[in-house]
């Protein structure tokens, strides 16, 4: 399927996307990039949404499910320029691959979802039943499965393909991750005077080391529902010669299949009760941390710090339909999870819609200078999606 003038086509949308700076909140260039190419290959509709989410359509002749391939448009900024190989933003290609920010997460996996949907459509003539959508969203990185919300409120799918690197594996679950807070309240005294006040962080402390003994909830397939302090802040900061009246510490908390918001801040409101029961000068308080992000369109997205866990069966029909399409493909994939946060947390984890994930390239190529995605990996990633399809609509 993938002729070399596909080839060439594949490999001049991902150095497009490349050229097209999109750090979080900053997707407007690359958004109207992937809008001219869904016109340019034949999709039948495209629209930006919003949160400036781009979501391009193709149209079966008959009507049957509606399959959607997730990519994030956004990408973590270029900190140290000068240290990269070629320019980040250059698309540059050496040695069989093409390098630059987002390479491999995710413009390479989305360019080839984007290729092998039109690809699908033009060589079946779009006799099948059902409806493809690739949409390229915004704020992943920072915000996972937020953003994805507008999308599937508009098209309700029902498959969707995560595109993230799965190493040309088919992945069927992810943990969730939630950022919980604590705060604890004192009093200001002078700190001469340390007895007239309550140290917000001497509470802390004591808390601190209380949370590390609670148990971790545990799946057999997923792993720990691991909880981590990531920060701790007082107030006033800086602290000249005052006792701090008030500290907040998050918590990074992995989150397991069907864990809900209530369930996992359960335990740790319980220790918070119980401690206060013997300190009354202790005043703590649990929450989740609250997100908002600006999108490029001017648009705010607010919400909890909460992006639940999912796994589906391996037997699951939609896996199995995947797995096979992949195999057909000349693929030889594990089933298995991710180990990283997707927007699968939504489509998956709040909405409940059959999700998988699968994607060309190393996920440890992420983030890093000198960011890269091999063009052997790029066209085993579309034949790969291509695959998906074929065995989604039995053509
Ligand atoms: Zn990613």
């Amino acid at each position: 399927m993938l002729t070399e003038v596909r080839k060439e086509k594949l490999i001049g949308l991902c150095q497009e996307l490349i050229r097209n700076p999109s750090i979080s909140g900053g997707e407007d260039k690359v958004a109207e990039a992937i809008k001219k190419n869904f016109e340019l290959l034949g999709y039948d509709d495209c629209y930006i949404d919003a949160y400036g989410n781009v979501i391009g359509h193709i149209k079966g002749k008959g009507s049957g499910k509606t399959i959607l391939f997730d990519g994030h448009i956004d990408t973590v900024p270029v900190t140290d320029e000068l240290k990269w190989k070629f320019g980040p933003f250059s698309g540059e290609i050496s040695e069989g691959r093409i390098y630059g920010r987002g390479a491999s997460d995710m413009k390479g996996q989305l360019s080839a979802m984007i290729a092998a949907a039109s690809y699908f459509a033009e060589d079946t003539d779009k006799e099948f039943d059902g409806d493809i959508y690739v949409a390229g969203v915004v704020h992943e990185e920072i915000f996972e499965g937020v953003a994805a919300r507008k999308i599937s409120d508009a098209i309700n799918p029902d498959y969707v393909v995560i595109g993230e690197s799965s190493e040309l594996n088919l992945k069927i679950g992810q943990r969730g991750r939630g950022e919980i807070v604590i705060e604890t309240f004192g009093k200001p005294a002078h700190s001469a005077n340390p007895e007239k006040g309550v140290n917000a962080v001497y509470k802390m402390a004591k808390i601190i080391d209380k949370i590390q003994e609670l148990k971790p909830t545990v799946h057999e397939e997923l792993g720990q529902g691991i909880l981590v302090l990531t920060d701790i802040k007082s107030s006033p900061y800086p602290g000249a010669s005052v006792v701090p009246e008030y500290c907040r510490a998050t918590f990074d908390r992995r989150l397991l299949v069907g864990e809900k918001k209530e369930s996992v801040l359960k335990p740790i409101q319980e220790l918070l009760d119980e401690m206060m029961k013997e300190d009354e000068q202790l005043n703590a308080k649990v929450s989740y941390a609250v997100g908002t992000e600006i999108c490029y369109t001017g648009e705010t997205i607010t919400g909890e710090r909460f992006f639940p866990g999912w796994l589906f069966d391996e037997e699951d029909e939609f896996v199995q339909a995947a797995y096979r399409g992949l195999k057909k493909a000349g693929l030889n994939p594990k089933i298995t999870h991710y180990s990283f946060c997707t927007n699968g947390s939504h489509y998956a984890g709040e909405k409940g819609i059959k999700t998988i994930g699968f994607g060309p390239s190393q996920e440890n190529l992420a983030h890093t200078i000198n960011e890269y995605i091999e063009i052997d990996q790029l066209e085993k990633g579309a034949k790969g999606y291509y695959g998906i399809l074929k065995s989604v609509f039995n053509k």
